[in-house]
């Protein structure tokens, strides 16, 4: 269960303008964070820095104290899974869209390795069986589904941090509940980041980070916000 640091991180895209201004904020091993705020706040850039899809211009961060320019690529997205707002499907079955990356992808070994990984919850509230034919032959599923079979995926490979970018917001409130409840279940564990924009969301997470314009607004608890407005 890593630390994530980001310190003085000052980064912008390609055309000059800062996005991100000096962040700089802590997540402690096993800590649950959520980052909140306005569109355009920054918020998915930190994942992408998080990630190494972009490089900070200065500042570093810092997985369990190692600068992440110094890890291998291969190291870092081990470390880390990413579950997006929109997760795409393969047009396959369940199992291979879960199981994907692994080389033996056949449905008894990913059930295996889901109840290992403890991630049978995700897979049984779907209403059909590892073998379904999913995509644009098969099966459509719904949103919430999908963003199940993502979650699954994703927590198979068993990442000690765990990066949910908007993962719900597209869904229904009743969804959403659903799906952060069980995620909080299964991911006890684990060091988690997740980005939202609906506070009730993330009303448990240990620290809510408020982003403004590449800055950190404030930072608490939920009730510790609530109190100063
Ligand atoms: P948020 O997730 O808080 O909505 P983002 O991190 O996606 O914000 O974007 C922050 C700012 O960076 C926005 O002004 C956005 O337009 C800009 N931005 C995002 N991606 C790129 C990119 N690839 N190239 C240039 N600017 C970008
Ligand atoms: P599009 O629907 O325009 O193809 P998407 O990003 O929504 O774009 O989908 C990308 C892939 O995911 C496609 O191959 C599509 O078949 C598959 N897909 C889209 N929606 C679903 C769904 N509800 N259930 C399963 N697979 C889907």
């Amino acid at each position: 269960r890593p630390t994530v640091v980001f310190d003085n991180v000052v980064f912008g895209y390609e055309d000059d303008r800062n996005i991100l201004h000096g962040l700089s904020l802590e997540v402690p091993a096993g800590g649950h964070v959520a980052i909140v705020g306005p569109s355009g706040a920054g918020k998915s850039t930190i994942g992408r820095l998080l990630f190494r899809f972009y490089d900070p211009q200065s500042g570093r961060i810092l997985i369990d104290g190692q600068d992440i320019a110094q890890v291998t690529q291969e190291s870092l997205r081990s470390a880390i899974g990413i579950v997006p707002q929109d997760s795409v499907l393969f047009n396959d079955t369940i199992g291979y869209n879960i199981g994907y990356g692994r080389e033996h992808a056949d449905a008894a070994a990913i059930e295996q390795a889901a109840r290992d990984a403890a991630i049978l919850p995700f897979i049984q509230s779907l209403p059909t069986g590892f073998d379904t034919e999913v995509g644009e032959r098969g099966l459509k599923l719904s949103g919430g589904e999908k963003q199940r079979v993502a979650i699954a995926r994703t927590l198979l490979k068993d990442p000690p941090i765990l990066l949910l970018d908007e993962a719900t917001s597209a869904l229904d409130t009743r969804t959403e509940q659903e799906i952060t409840g069980t995620l909080r279940r299964v991911s006890q564990d684990r060091t988690s980041i997740a980005i939202a924009h609906r506070l009730s969301t993330i009303a448990d997470a240990d620290t809510i980070f408020v982003l403004e314009a590449g800055r950190l607004a404030e930072s608490g608890s939920h009730t510790q916000l609530l109190r100063q407005g």
